[in-house]
């Protein structure tokens, strides 16, 4: 059992990695016989293969799902599923360590048990794979392969030895961690979050390399919980593709927790020194050397593109951007599709999530859905949290659109006040002229559960105006939106209306 789950990389071999294991790839699992020929052939069983496959069994398909590793791929294993977990626990020791500014006296300082923090990751992470195992999928009436999938074919996979024929097939093979070229930094060795998960002891020092939002995510965590960390970004603020005053506030809170934040580096090589790994950089034209235990990379993500023979399907590809694709999701097979992080510029598991939808509508039922139609929010899971919907204010004057911006801050809202949480803010971006929100940016404590309502309110075309009209509970946080709404129905109140509400008034009076 053990030797199962350390083959498949996952460490600790304890019982709950077994367990995982065991649903998401049992042991001794038997490939099924090939059908004749297949409705759709999934590649890959995460998140986007995962719902592909489900959704299209759903409906009567017959569907063969292949996957070469974990079924559940990186959201369940080494993603969204344990980083959620590990920053509870980090949320945890810090409200335990802030709580004096409650009036709340903790005995003894928080003392982290990191063992325990993992440990508990690792059940979770088993506790929620029943719903992504192999068992499941073939109850659901799909045909589950083990096996690293290749094209043979423009309508052939080979898995295992087996060949299967289909009328359409989805490549939803993901992404993995961009190695960061940096000379000696694989001899050094360093840790991605393919692995950072099967940590069992916290490292004293820790470097993390890169400040987008995976980088932002842990780096934070792990100081939380102990590690000195050092977080290098190449660019002259961290989170530089979000609002930047959104970012500058994650940054600000990054640096009062006493993390190193080193902007505009260039990490020239890494060295080992004894037990230590130095890393050299240059930042302001100066060599510096920080040493540190451990390294974490979180410099991007590349496409799983290779391996999979495309070019005997005639999928054409780009190792950067991934499988192309249409609108629809079409590659330049058009009996093949591609879902997920493998195609998307959106490298989240809800658009991995809807991607599948548009997938199964059009490679099915000759659908015409169209990924440019999706409103798609995110969120970037520091504390606080940055959550975003639609277009950025610098995206608006690129596409020569004028906006008109409204901004709430939280120092303004009861509950934030409240809460002790008055530092971030609501922001919304609003089509000149016209009732419409184009874009909007959260920065909260809980920022993803609040940027829902401008999604739908998106979705379903209500304006601002509309928002503040919405009765939100007394006090929560949410009121910030309503509250913006009420500034943009203000700004309604041009001086002729303002004039003639004052003559009703006065005849009312006279
Ligand atoms: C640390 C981290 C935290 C994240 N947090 C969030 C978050 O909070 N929210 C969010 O929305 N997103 C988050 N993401 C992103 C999210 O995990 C991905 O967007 C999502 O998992 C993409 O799903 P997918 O199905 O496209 O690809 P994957 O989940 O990568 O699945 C692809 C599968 O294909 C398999 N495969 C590859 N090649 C082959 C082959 N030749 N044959 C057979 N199988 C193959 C792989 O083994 C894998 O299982 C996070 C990512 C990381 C790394």
């Amino acid at each position: 059992m053990s030797t199962h789950t350390e083959a498949l990389l996952l460490r600790p071999a304890d019982a709950h990695n077994a367990r995982l294991v065991s649903n998401v790839h049992p042991p001794g699992w038997q490939n099924p016989s090939p059908a004749t020929c297949y409705n759709l052939v999934v590649i890959g069983a995460g998140t986007a293969g995962l719902v592909t496959a489900a959704g299209a069994a759903g409906i009567g398909a017959k569907v063969a799902l292949v996957e070469k590793h974990l079924l559940g791929g990186d959201c369940l294993i080494v993603g969204c599923v344990p980083s959620k977990a590990v920053i509870r626990s980090s949320r945890a020791t810090f409200d335990v360590m802030e709580a004096g500014h409650f009036g709340v006296r903790a005995t003894a300082p928080a003392q982290v048990d990191f063992p325990a923090v993992m440990e508990r990751m690792r059940k979770l992470r088993a506790d929620l794979s029943p719903h992504d195992s192999a068992e499941r999928f073939a109850m659901l009436g799909v045909n589950v392969f083990l096996g690293e999938a290749h094209f043979a074919g423009p309508d052939t996979v080979q898995v295992a030895g087996q060949t299967l024929r289909f009328k359409r097939a989805v490549i939803a093979t993901g992404a993995r961690a961009v190695q960061p070229p940096i000379p000696g930094l694989a001899e050094a060795g360093y840790l991605t979050n393919e692995t950072v998960f099967s940590l069992t002891q916290c490292p004293a020092r820790l470097a993390v390399i890169g400040g987008g939002p995976i980088g932002c995510e842990l780096a934070q965590a792990f100081q939380r919980l102990g590690s000195q960390v050092s977080l290098l970004h190449k660019n002259a603020h961290l989170l530089d593709r979000e609002d930047m005053d959104a970012a500058a506030l994650v940054q600000k809170a990054f640096i009062r927790e006493g993390l190193t934040v080193l902007l505009n580096t260039k990490i020239n090589r890494v060295e080992r020194n004894g037990g230590g790994k130095v890393l050299c950089y240059e930042t302001h034209g100066k060599e510096e050397r920080l040493v540190v235990d451990e390294i974490l990379a979180g410099a991007g993500r590349a496409p799983n593109v290779e391996g999979l023979n495309l070019e005997a399907a005639g999928v054409q590809y780009d190792p950067r951007k991934g499988v192309l694709v249409n609108d629809c999701l079409q590659t330049t097979n058009p009996h093949i599709y591609a879902a997920g992080d493998v195609c998307l510029a959106w490298k989240f598991t809800h658009a991995a999530d809807f991607s599948a939808r548009i997938v199964i509508q059009n490679a099915l039922f000759l659908g015409r859905k169209k990924a440019s139609a999706l409103t798609m929010p995110w969120c970037t899971y520091t504390d606080p949290e940055i959550a975003h919907v639609g277009v950025y204010e610098h995206d608006a004057r690129e596409r020569g659109v004028e906006v008109d911006t409204y901004v709430r801050e939280f120092k303004e809202v009861g509950r934030a006040i409240l809460d002790g949480e008055e530092e971030g803010f609501v922001k919304f971006h609003v089509r000149k002229g016209r009732d419409e929100i184009l874009g909007a940016t959260i920065v909260a404590r809980h920022a993803g559960e609040m940027i829902s309502e401008i999604s739908v309110a998106m979705a379903a075309r209500i304006g601002l105006g509309k928002l503040a009209s919405v009765i939100h509970p007394y006090p929560t946080q949410a009121e910030a939106l309503r509250q913006c709404g009420d500034a943009y129905n203000r700004t309604r109140l041009t001086p002729t209306v303002k004039k003639w509400m004052g003559r009703w008034l006065a005849w009312q009076r006279s």
